[in-house]
């Protein structure tokens, strides 16, 4: 599946913690949020259905939700190397992972036969699993994203990150 990201935007749940917020068009045309790698299970018939019901969901539990450019980093920030979507920063970037993927591409992983992957942490301690949609184990780290050669791996800091395979 291919995912376009049409807008950008940050979720605020307490004065420190923010989560990159997206909602991306989906390849049978329709829209989703997409938050912390998890795809809204309820897609919409259009970009603002997507964002009205998006920000309402997050206003009632409390939060600051803000849209941004999609296409200009800002200080700490990077552009998706497979899209040119921001990419929100995190502790490790941009110093550690000069290119990587941001969360909607991520979620296009294949392996070489174009079956489609997702990658977790082993468990709340780190470490790193790649599976195939039907839960079957994938051993190694490879994966390809639009073509391009990748390489899957935990963060640092926990989580996953996506390079490009010479990146590794
Ligand atoms: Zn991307």
């Amino acid at each position: 599946m291919v995912l376009v990201t049409e807008l950008v935007g940050a979720v605020r749940l307490t004065e420190v913690a923010g989560f990159d917020l997206r909602i991306v068009r989906r390849d049978d045309g329709r829209w989703c949020g997409l938050l912390g790698g998890s795809l809204d299970a309820t897609p919409h018939e259009s970009l603002d259905a997507a964002r009205t019901v998006t920000e309402r969901e997050w206003r009632r539990r409390g939060a600051t939700v803000t849209w941004r450019s999609l296409h200009t980093p800002s200080a700490g920030e990077l552009a998706c190397f497979a899209c040119g979507a921001v990419v929100a920063p995190t502790a490790e970037s941009p110093a550690r992972h000069p290119e990587k993927l941001c969360p909607a591409c991520v979620l296009e992983a294949v392996d070489e036969d174009g079956r489609a992957l997702a990658f977790a942490n082993a468990d709340a301690s780190g470490g790193f699993i790649a599976r195939y949609a039907s839960g079957e184990p994938r051993a190694g780290h490879e994966c390809f994203v639009r073509g391009r050669k990748c390489w899957a791996d935990e963060a640092r800091f926990g989580g996953i990150v996506v390079v490009p395979f010479e990146r590794r």
